[in-house]
């Protein structure tokens, strides 16, 4: 006579071990069917030449649904907290991460606006109800939280990073974002500090110094005078008055939109920009030329080639010193002007 079983459970992964275990303590008998030559599903560990390596799990989230489960079943955990931090490489560039209060404040990955806007976001993680984003995507949430690409793709690498799932415009926003919030719980804590008096406070400085920087890097007349003294300088080759104009960490972008030659990399240091638009205009045209016109509010550079517009330079520049610079030829970008 064939065998019966109370229960047959299909699937030898954790959450199969976890319902067999739990099953098990009200006597039932169970049966795991497993698919695979092994069990443990994504959680198994591969012992190789008495080395160990884990397939899957590197992280225990201590808020997570795994903890009390394994509490009640009388399983101890060893281990301690991962420090917090890390390095995020984006075109070969190494980045520290944002995911801990000095990684916010020395990262050049994000600008300060967007430092700003990152913290809000944490911030807004922290208090989310997330069952209220069951019926949107976690991709169509990230675009209504944020326009800054920036920051869109370290939404997206975060919710990776949680979940090990990289389908943003199939998964559940309610998923991803809880999983961001047990897995970032520690980090958001101790970046918006927890303590709703000293978030204020701090909220109330940064958005000061941004005002502060925004309203000294918007100012068009101030911006357009420091881009005159930087074309002439660039000119004369005075290299002590483009030092005393260019931050020393200043990053050039360039896009090309894979149509036109751009760097594929941002280009950082004063050296390095400068050998690349020295290039670049060595290579110009003779009926190349250049105006400074109005681009979205701040002063720019227009070129033309040909007689027509070929490329748009436009500057981030703050306490007096440009600190990024944009070269956007991507045609499907330049506006017809
Ligand atoms: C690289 C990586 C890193 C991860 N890091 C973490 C982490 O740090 N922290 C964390 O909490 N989680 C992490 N995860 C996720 C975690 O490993 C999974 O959430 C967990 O192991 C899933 O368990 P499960 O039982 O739900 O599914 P699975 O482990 O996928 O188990 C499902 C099992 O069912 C079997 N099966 C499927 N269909 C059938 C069928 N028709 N008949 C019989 N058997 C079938 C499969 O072969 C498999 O063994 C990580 C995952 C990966 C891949």
């Amino acid at each position: 006579m064939a065998q019966q079983w109370d229960v047959v459970i299909v699937g030898g992964g954790l959450a199969g071990y976890v319902a067999a275990n739990y099953l098990a303590k009200m006597d039932m008998s169970i049966l795991i069917v497993e698919k695979g030559k092994k069990v443990g599903g994504r959680a198994r560990t591969e012992k190789i030449n008495q080395h160990y390596f884990n397939l899957g799990p590197h992280a225990l989230y201590k808020k997570g649904k795994a903890a009390p489960i394994l509490e009640e079943l009388g399983i101890k955990l060893n281990g301690k907290s991962p420090k917090l931090g890390g390095i995020l490489i984006e075109n070969d560039i190494e980045y520290t991460a944002p995911f801990d209060p000095l990684g916010l404040l020395t990262t050049r990955l994000l600008n300060w606006r967007e430092k700003m806007e990152w913290v809000a976001i944490l911030k807004n993680i922290n208090s989310l109800d997330t069952e209220k984003l069951a019926k949107q995507t976690f991709q169509q949430w990230v675009m209504q939280v944020t326009l800054s690409k920036r920051v869109q793709s370290l939404l997206y690498t975060l919710g990776r990073l949680t979940t090990y799932c990289h389908a943003p415009e199939m998964v559940s926003a309610r998923v991803i974002v809880s999983h961001m919030k047990i897995g970032m719980d520690m980090e958001i804590a101790s970046i918006i500090e927890k303590n709703e008096e000293n978030c204020r406070k701090i909220y109330s400085r940064s958005k000061q110094k941004i005002a502060r920087i925004e309203s000294e890097s918007l100012n068009y007349e101030n911006n357009k005078s420091i881009i005159n003294r930087f074309i002439h300088a660039f000119e004369m080759k005075n290299m002590n008055v483009l030092l005393d104009l260019i931050s020393e960490n200043v990053t050039l972008y360039s896009d090309g939109g894979g149509k036109v030659n751009a760097a594929i990399r941002p280009i950082t240091s004063i050296s390095n920009v400068l050998a690349l638009l020295y290039g670049v205009v060595k290579k110009a045209p003779k009926d190349f030329y250049f105006e400074i016109r109005n681009v979205n509010g701040q002063p720019a550079l227009v070129n033309y080639m040909n007689g027509s517009l070929q490329s748009i330079v436009s500057f981030y520049i703050s306490h007096e010193r440009i600190n990024e610079i944009y070269i956007i030829m991507n045609p499907d970008k330049l506006p017809k002007l």
